[in-house]
């Protein structure tokens, strides 16, 4: 395994959630270690304990006694997947990092793809899963039918198939310590952030050893934080569904007048009353069309992520100096700046 002198020489971070995954952890770190001595660069492995109730905690502090390149997180209760994800990240130092599950159902060998795509230019390159017969039926059926409606609802594009499995740049690492928002649907917040993504094809296997996390009730809460997270059509549906009834309504009142005019049978008084409910509808899609906007202030997301940017003029403001910098920024003070890999080439061209 490569040698660490200092946090400066990472390349990769490797950023691994567990939670209960005393089975798998030895194998995990085996075939772990043959892939780090097969990539092209220096690594470090975060594992975030995310309030594991078996031994992983005790295995885990063995196995960072063996490797000083394993560098662990210890979360003080459950708080979920996406956010020991987060957590991990927060501690990675690499240039990029390889987020995976412990289980092995993230294909380690996948990664040596995932670094060439990066290495093309590459900011984001996603696990895209062909072959998910290891995966129960019903959680093929139900995860295909979300992405197909959350696709259909969301403001952004979020590909099916695509779970966390993925190797990120440093930028993008930066993007997403800016976005501070507390309900985290990890694959929407990068679906959000844009950059330079791909995907490579991976056979998605069955777990090595050891049960899922995710019952039904994390699936839910997940697809949940998905569609609010990114998506008013919620909302925007019961005004329609309002404005429908309201529709409908005013139809069969002008029905009853000619009919009754006419001598003819009027249409059902529930018809004609739909206008009441209708009109309520509207008044609450009014309503959650406010709620909607306090959402999007409250998530505190940046307005807009710069990539690259390109300037020859020198910078009047002496906190930014360097010309290789991207900011992401939000509102017009409080420029954090993040440095692409792009940079030392930028600063070349411009010396
Ligand atoms: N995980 C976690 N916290 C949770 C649930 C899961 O950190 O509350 C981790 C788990 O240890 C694994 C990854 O997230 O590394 C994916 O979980 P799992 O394999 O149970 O999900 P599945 O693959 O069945 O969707
Ligand atoms: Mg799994």
């Amino acid at each position: 395994m490569a040698d660490i002198s200092t946090a400066d020489d990472i390349t990769y971070s490797f950023v691994i959630p567990v939670h209960n995954e005393e089975e798998v952890l030895g194998e995990l770190v085996g075939e772990l270690g043959a892939l780090r001595n097969r990539l092209d660069g220096t690594s470090e492995v975060i594992f975030v304990d995310d309030g594991s109730a078996d031994d992983s905690w005790s295995i885990l502090t063995t196995l960072a006694d063996l490797d000083p390149s394993i560098s662990l997180v210890r979360l003080s209760r459950n708080f979920g997947h996406q956010i020991a994800v987060t957590a991990g990240l927060e501690h990675s130092t690499g240039e990029c990092a390889v987020i995976m599950d412990a289980d092995l159902q993230d294909p380690p060998q996948t990664v040596l793809e995932m670094s060439r795509r990066w290495r093309e230019g590459y900011d984001v390159v996603f696990g895209v899963r062909t072959d998910r017969q290891q995966d129960t039926r019903f959680k093929r059926v139900t995860a295909a039918g979300f992405y197909r409606c959350l696709n259909a609802l969301s403001d952004v594009d979020i590909p099916a198939q695509v779970g966390d499995f993925r190797l990120i740049d440093r930028a993008v690492i930066d993007a997403i310590a800016e976005m501070p928002e507390r309900n985290r649907y990890v694959r929407g917040m990068f679906a959000w952030l844009g950059f330079r993504q791909i995907g490579v094809e991976y056979a998605r296997p069955e777990r090595a050893a050891g049960t899922t996390s995710y019952g039904l009730t994390k699936m839910l809460r997940l697809a949940n934080d998905g569609v609010i997270g990114y998506s008013k059509a919620p909302i925007r549906s019961i005004t329609v569904l309002g404005a429908g009834l309201t529709a409908v309504s005013a139809a069969a009142g002008a029905a009853a007048l000619v009919a009754k005019t006419a001598g003819l049978a009027r249409p059902p008084t529930a018809m004609r009353s739909a206008g009441v409910a209708g009109v309520q509808l509207v008044a609450l899609g009014l309503i959650g069309e406010y709620v909607a906007r306090i959402f999007d202030e409250s998530t505190d997301r940046p307005l807009y992520v710069t990539q690259e940017v390109r300037r020859r003029l020198p910078r009047q403001q002496s906190h930014e100096t360097d010309p290789a910098i991207a900011g992401v920024e939000r509102g017009h003070d409080n420029v954090r700046p993040i440095r692409t890999r792009q940079g030392a080439a930028l600063v070349d061209t411009h010396r």
